[in-house]
This record gives structure tokens, C-alpha cells and sequence, in this order.
């Protein structure tokens, strides 16, 4: 299978990785039957209005893969790549991941199919709220609750709040801030959801450094895909002494030998929208960049990135997959097969979701936590599931993946065996 995101079947992917889980725990086959396809796929054709006065139709997703440990959670994905199937595997993936980390939510995950970067701001308002509109009470604090995701912001949710809360009873308005998260702080965001899912991502690399007894001062790592995870995890590292040579987007690749100044470089992002012109750098081909010799590898962009060629190419010590499914099942192979470890997705990048998970928690409560507050339990959130995971792994003599497929599939088992199938 090579890396070929056309035809990429990223749903039956995952499902391997149920089979696989659900094999090793002896899972009944009814419940395995009940979480091979999602609950709800809604798809949604939208007019919008262009700045133009042209109105164009867009489509739109949601799609609801479980809600057994509580309401469907995902974020909401603008991209001109995005398909049902894709949809549909990262849905599944929010499933496994708040059920890995203990959190009470289920597994949903939308978007739309467009470029966002071809849009003007008050463009983008019209279709968010469009959008938002159109999804009506498919979404809801208790229901389901979209988070930002590749192409969607704290703007993004504070204009799907907004949008949510004025067109319901106006006696619930405050209630329903809670219907998103990954908002401003302003409008009701948590304190640290911004850079939360690079702050797990680097708490997971610290755990494994401290188990290998390696030293992150000093350390170089690759990072691929600049945005919100990827110049958040570069920034955070940066600070324990690791610094990023290598990097790349959807514009091209960059290497800088004595690093990058991870702060310079996320600023310029935020400002022109990729790394594309970053003078602190020399061009680079994808090749190139996988061959990088680094201690680290930070996935952090899309899918299916990391196929048999990259995986033979890269010459690090560990991957921790900040992106949702970026090595494809033939690259896994072959970096089972050279002995890197590979820290999983619904691990490496569940603080995103953790930190949503308090902002919900706070909303409802009309509660706002302080930095230290929602540090001290991200922190004690992801070590354990890292703890967790990785003790399995040991004990079943399996991949971090399947170990960590298999702990969340055990809680919702165990879900369904306590409430029983109605009627
Ligand atoms: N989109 C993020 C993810 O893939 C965050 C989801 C959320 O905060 O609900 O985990």
C-alpha cells in the first residue's frame, strides 16, 4: 500500500485494528458487530453566499460512531480531502480515544469538503453558520459536541456556538455554550485547550524518555505539518531542549540543521497561513525530509503519510503520531519490523480531547479553572493512559496500537454487558 491518500481506505483500517483488538479480548460478536459502523452518517448539501454575490453549494458531514460512554465528541474537519470513509475512521478513532483515556463522551467527527484557505473570513462565517444551522439538533452539550480539527479554529467553534444558541429557547442560552469546545477563552474556552494536543503529545514523549532513560536536552526532532499540533508539540519541546531540524506542510518542506526557532516559525505560520517563504530554512524535497537523521518524529498532519518507503527512509528513535492515522498499515509493518516504537494516535493525541472534555465540564458548571488546574490533570490523565497502554503491551507481548485498542475496547464491553441490549 503506498501513501496515496486517493485511494486510502482509512475506515477499514481502523476496523483492522478492531478485528485485531477484539480477537485478543474475546469481545461477543454483537457488541463487535455494533461498533464496526458508526450509529449516524449524515451528509448535508448547503447553499452559501460568496463575497462575490454567487452562491455556491457545499457539502457537509457529520458523522456519530457511538455514544455508550456519553455524547458523540469530534472535531470538525475543512478540507478539500475530506470523504465519509475518512470521516467515518476518525469518528471511530473518538470512540477508542475517550474511551482509552476514561473520558465520558462517545465518538463523532464532521466537516466539510472544501479549501478554507481559498475563503475570505466573512465567507468562512457564512458557511460555518450555515453549516451549523443546517446540522440543527443533530449537534447539543448533551448530544453531540464538535471541537476543532485540520481547518477549523476557536473561531470556527465561537461562530457554531453562537450560531447554536440563537436559534434555540433564549431561557437555555447560557446552557448551551457547552454544545462546542475549543473555543476563545473570551466565549467560554478552557484555559490550555489550544496547544492541549501538542501538550500531550510531548507528555507521552517524556514518559518514553524517562522509561528509556534518554535524554531529551539536546535532542532533535522531525515534525511534519506545522499547524495547531504540530507548532504547538515544536514549541513545547523546544523548552525541554529539543529542537526541530526538519519540517513541512501542504507547501513544501524546510530544514534547518541547527534548528528552528519554534515560536519565529509558528508566529509565521499564524501569519501567511504555512511555512511557505520562512527565510530560517533550506528547501527540502518529502524524500528528504523522511531521511532526516532525528531522535524524534512528530507526525502532525494528515493521514496515510507514512507508507512502506517513508517508514524504510526515517532514521529516528521514536514516532509519537500527533495526526490521526499517519502510518498506514504497511509502513506499521515495516517499523515493527526495524524496532521503532511508535507511540499510537489514540494515545499520543487524546489531550485535545481531554482538555475539551474540561471545558465542557467547566461550561456547565459556569466554572473557569486556572492554568495550573487544567495542567496538573492533563498531565495526570495522560501518564496514566500512557502507563496503562504500555504495561499491557509489555504483558500481551503486543503493539502499543493494539494494546491500546484493546484497554478501550474492554470498557466499552464491559459497557455493554452492564446495560444490556434494549428492549
Ligand atoms: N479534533 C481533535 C481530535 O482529533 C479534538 C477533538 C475534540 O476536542 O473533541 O482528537
Amino acid at each position: 500500500m503506498s501513501a496515496n491518500p486517493e485511494e486510502y481506505r482509512f475506515f477499514e483500517v481502523v476496523q483492522g485494528y478492531i478485528e485485531q483488538a477484539a480477537a485478543l479480548t474475546g469481545l461477543p460478536s454483537h457488541v463487535k458487530a455494533i461498533l464496526a459502523e458508526p450509529k449516524n452518517e449524515l451528509i448535508i448539501h448547503f447553499p452559501v453566499r460568496m463575497d462575490s454575490g454567487e452562491m455556491r453549494v457545499f457539502k457537509g458531514y457529520r458523522v456519530q460512531h457511538n455514544n455508550v460512554m456519553g455524547p458523540y465528541k469530534g472535531g470538525m474537519r475543512y478540507h478539500e480531502q475530506v470523504t465519509l470513509n475518512e470521516l467515518k475512521a476518525l469518528a471511530t478513532q473518538m470512540t477508542w480515544k475517550c474511551a482509552l483515556l476514561g473520558i465520558p463522551f462517545g465518538g463523532g467527527k464532521g466537516g466539510i469538503k472544501f479549501k478554507p484557505r481559498e475563503h475570505s473570513i466573512d465567507e468562512l462565517r457564512r458557511i460555518t453558520r450555515r453549516f451549523t444551522h443546517a446540522l440543527g439538533s443533530n449537534i447539543g452539550p448533551s448530544h453531540d459536541i464538535p471541537a476543532p480539527d485540520m481547518g477549523t479554529n476557536s473561531q470556527t467553534m465561537v461562530w457554531m456556538m453562537d450560531t447554536y444558541i440563537n436559534t434555540g429557547p433564549t431561557y437555555e442560552k447560557n446552557d448551551q455554550r457547552a454544545v462546542v469546545t475549543g473555543k476563545t477563552i473570551n466565549s467560554g474556552g478552557s484555559e490550555g485547550r489550544e496547544a492541549a494536543t501538542g501538550q500531550g503529545v510531548v507528555h507521552c514523549i517524556k514518559e518514553w524518555a524517562r522509561e528509556n532513560r534518554f535524554d531529551l536536552e539536546g535532542a532533535t526532532a522531525i515534525v511534519q505539518g506545522f499547524g495547531n499540533v504540530g507548532s504547538n508539540a515544536s514549541v513545547l519541546l523546544a523548552k525541554l531542549g529539543v529542537s526541530t531540524i526538519a519540517t513541512g506542510d501542504h507547501s513544501g518542506y524546510l530544514r534547518n540543521e541547527e534548528g528552528f526557532n519554534a515560536h519565529k516559525l509558528q508566529d509565521y505560520v499564524q501569519a501567511n497561513g504555512s511555512i511557505a517563504g520562512y527565510p530560517r530554512g533550506d528547501k527540502i524535497t518529502r524524500k528528504e525530509f523522511f531521511e532526516t537523521k532525528a531522535d524524534l518524529f512528530i507526525p502532525a498532519a494528515l493521514e496515510n503519510q507514512v507508507g512502506a518507503e517513508e517508514a524504510n527512509n526515517l532514521k529516528v528513535r521514536l514516532i509519537a503520531e500527533g495526526a490521526n492515522g499517519p502510518i498506514n498499515p504497511d509502513g506499521a509493518a515495516v517499523l515493527a519490523d526495524r524496532g521503532v516504537p511508535v507511540i499510537p494516535d489514540i494515545l499520543a493525541n487524546a489531550g485535545g480531547v481531554t482538555v475539551s472534555y474540561y471545558e465542557w465540564v467547566q461550561n456547565r458548571n459556569s466554572e473557569h479553572w486556572d492554568s495550573e488546574e487544567v495542567q496538573r490533570r492533563l498531565l495526570h490523565m495522560i501518564r496514566r493512559a500512557y502507563q496503562r497502554t504500555m504495561f499491557y503491551a509489555t504483558e500481551k507481548k503486543i503493539d502499543p496500537r493494539i494494546a491500546a485498542y484493546s484497554l478501550a475496547l474492554e470498557s466499552l464491553a464491559t459497557s455493554y454487558a452492564e446495560r444490556g441490549i434494549f428492549p
